[in-house]
């Protein structure tokens, strides 16, 4: 599956914490919960259903081994294919953070867009790429092993190596975001028009398009076939399939319009300041329970000084919050803890993300201005795409 940043709906699920595994070239590897969840249904179908009806007369411990063997080759497979985009990403500069595991597949969280339809357009193709290379490889033993194998149970767990490589490499070339062939397509549309939010938006439809006979075909598996749950597996990834094809194309609208917005526009310019003479028994009673806000700017006749939350008061053992000032707890103030009413909106989300702090002053010639939150952020949005549709 392709690489998108993803917001809400079911989509917010390969944002979910998940148990590290290991990392390979700096990438870590997550499995999100959902993910073991997928691992044991493929393994015990692969146990009571494939094996035992493919190669009949062995052991039940004999089908359990090769439904194992088999799952974990599945689940490496899936595993090589998002790496390799996250590869290819990370060689044309584009850092990858972590690569999700989860029910649907693998996610990389590719740390930006990529700025160029080229670079989009190699990225996407990598995994496919490494799905073919795969399925050759497995068809390629599958036959030289031939029918009259003396290892039958190995070259039926290769045989089904093969079919779902080649299933993975035809899902993901489908022509729809979020899918590696909405990518291509994308980048191929984005080639010509030289418009991405035009190609994003055309992929995305496209993407929608297949979610919707994805819904089809599921319906008419539960009817017709009257295989209630495969049907109902396929409207599950079909719903997956749109929201995560909507979450791509509003994101590049909101990259779009936030660009040009400055934080001097947003920000907030009556601002509630902490003296940092202060303890912070006093500072917990008169600020955080009387204002509400979870963070202050500190500020000392006038000279803004630092940061205070309610996470660094929470560090200090309560006993010693009435002997603690906040001029010896708060953040001393840094070009990454602030703003200047000239920067755009994407630099300050940045900033939120990388120091951890949902509030940021903003200073101009050394005194402060205004503040600016991730809910101005935010709202701000809503009401620029609530205008716009
Ligand atoms: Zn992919």
């Amino acid at each position: 599956m392709a690489d998108t940043q993803p917001r809400r709906g079911l989509f917010w699920l390969t944002r979910q914490r998940g148990i590290p595994l290991f990392s390979v070239l700096g990438i870590r590897i997550v499995a999100h919960y959902s993910w073991f969840l997928i691992v044991a249904l493929i393994a015990w179908t692969l146990t009571v259903g494939w094996f035992p009806s493919v190669l009949p007369g062995r052991g039940t411990g004999s089908y359990l081994l090769l439904g194992v063997i088999t799952a974990f080759f599945f689940f490496a497979s899936v595993l090589v294919h998002e790496l390799s985009h996250s590869v290819v990403a990370v060689l044309s500069g584009i850092p990858v953070r972590r690569i999700t595991l989860f029910l649907f597949g693998g996610v990389a969280e590719i740390s930006k867009e990529p700025s160029d339809p080229k670079t989009e357009l190699r990225i996407a193709l990598a995994g496919p790429a490494t799905s073919f290379v795969l399925a050759a490889l497995f068809w390629g033993a599958v036959l030289i092993m031939g029918d009259g194998s003396p290892r039958p149970g190995l070259r039926l767990a290769i045989l089904y190596l093969a079919i779902a490589n080649t299933f993975l490499l035809g899902f993901n070339l489908l022509p729809g975001l979020p899918l590696d062939g909405g990518r291509v397509l994308r980048a191929l549309l984005w080639g010509a028009t030289k418009n991405l939010r035009k190609a994003t938006y055309i992929a995305s439809l496209a993407g929608k398009a297949l979610a919707g006979l994805l819904v089809i075909a599921g319906l008419l598996t539960i009817l017709w076939g009257n295989h209630i749950i495969p049907g109902l597996w396929l409207i599950f990834i079909a719903l997956f399939l749109r929201q995560a094809a909507d979450a791509s194309y509003r994101q590049v609208v909101m990259k779009e319009t936030l660009a040009g917005v400055r934080v001097g526009e947003l920000m907030t310019t009556e601002v509630v300041t902490v003296p940092p003479r202060i303890t912070l028994a006093e500072l917990v009673d008169m600020y955080f329970l009387h204002h509400h806000f979870s963070c202050y700017p500190v500020v000392d006749a006038e000279r803004p000084v630092g940061v205070i939350t309610i996470k660094d008061v929470k560090h200090v053992p309560r006993e010693q919050w009435e002997t603690t000032s906040v001029a010896s707890t708060m953040r001393p103030l840094t070009p990454e803890t602030t703003l200047s009413p000239n920067e755009d909106v994407p630099t300050a989300m940045k900033r939120m993300s990388a120091s951890g702090l949902g509030r940021l002053p903003v200073l101009a010639d050394g005194k402060l201005v205004g503040i600016v939150t991730r809910r101005d952020v935010m709202s701000h949005l809503q009401i620029r795409s609530d205008l716009a549709t």
